[in-house]
């Protein structure tokens, strides 16, 4: 029997890219695994991509085009060819549009397993229908609204910075199931000595690499930010330099944000530190 052992990436539309090694038995592949020579994600993978062979070949994928036969929820089925499917939904938008208008037709997609080609060839058949234009990606847009408008064209900090750093905070992330390869790097970070803080809503299981567990109430670490702000504002700990060189709207912020109050005892910097779990 041929057995061969071929380099891949995983397809889905995760920025870490991990490297495969595919392991094919006569041109069938009977084991994915993590690629330990790919610099970044050295050779682990996500529960996603682990026993990937499993998914290729599962007796569950849709391969065939499928027009429901029972009642919405009913789960029944019938495969139809591709040519059927075509005649269907065109037969269908054509009455829709000469009814409505184009606009009543709205395409919902994201990535999934695409690449760049297959995630946007499909922009300019619905731009020249006259469809509705949405901005895609309905949950990862205001986020990222939210970070341009704050960060500009700064993508984010480079994920090796982390190894270098002296405290890591992690906010609202369970890095252990969402961001795997980062960890990588905080526990290289924390062997050089680094101070790990999660904050969360609850202890997830990437409190057993933080050294301190902040517990928020959600929607309420917001007001943790502001306050940890505002004490590093007060204390005078705040990198002037950096906020001067690359920080529009600082002193906006500072006066609207962070009011002068007086020191008391109840508020001053290491009571922060009473609110953290420590480990
Ligand atoms: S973390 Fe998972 S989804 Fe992301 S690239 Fe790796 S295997 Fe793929």
């Amino acid at each position: 029997m041929k057995t061969e052992v071929r380099r891949s990436v995983c397809p889905y539309d995760c920025p870490d890219t991990c490297g495969l090694k595919i392991e094919l038995v006569e041109g069938r592949a009977v084991r994915v695994a993590g690629d330990s020579e790919h610099p970044f994600t050295r050779g682990s993978l996500c529960p996603k991509m682990a026993h990937y062979e499993r998914t290729v070949y599962s007796s569950e994928r849709v391969l065939h085009p499928l027009i429901r036969s029972g009642e919405k929820g009913s789960g029944q089925f019938r495969t139809v060819t591709w040519d059927e499917a075509i005649v269907c939904i065109a037969d269908h938008w054509k009455e829709l549009i000469t009814g409505y208008g184009a606009e009543t037709i709205l395409p919902f997609s994201y990535a999934g397993t695409m690449g760049l080609v297959q995630r946007n060839c499909g922009e300019s058949f619905f731009h020249r229908l006259g469809a509705s234009r949405l901005a895609r990606t309905i949950c990862s847009s205001a986020k990222g609204y939210g970070w341009s408008s704050v960060m500009g064209e700064t993508l984010a900090p480079h994920p090796d910075e982390i190894k270098k750093s002296d405290l890591i905070i992690l906010w609202g992330t369970n890095a252990l199931a969402t961001n795997l390869h980062l960890v990588h790097n905080v526990r290289e970070a924390k062997m050089r000595g680094a101070v790990v803080w999660l904050v969360d809503t609850y202890e997830t299981p990437t409190a057993k690499i933080a050294d301190n567990f902040v517990c928020v109430r959600p929607g309420c670490d917001g007001a943790l930010a502001l306050g940890i702000m505002h004490i590093l504002v007060r204390e005078g700990l705040q990198n002037q330099t950096f906020l001067n060189e690359y920080v529009q709207g600082f002193e906006d912020f500072r006066a609207e944000c962070l009011p002068e109050f007086p020191r008391t005892k109840s508020v001053r910097l290491q009571e922060l530190r009473l609110v953290s779990l420590k480990r």
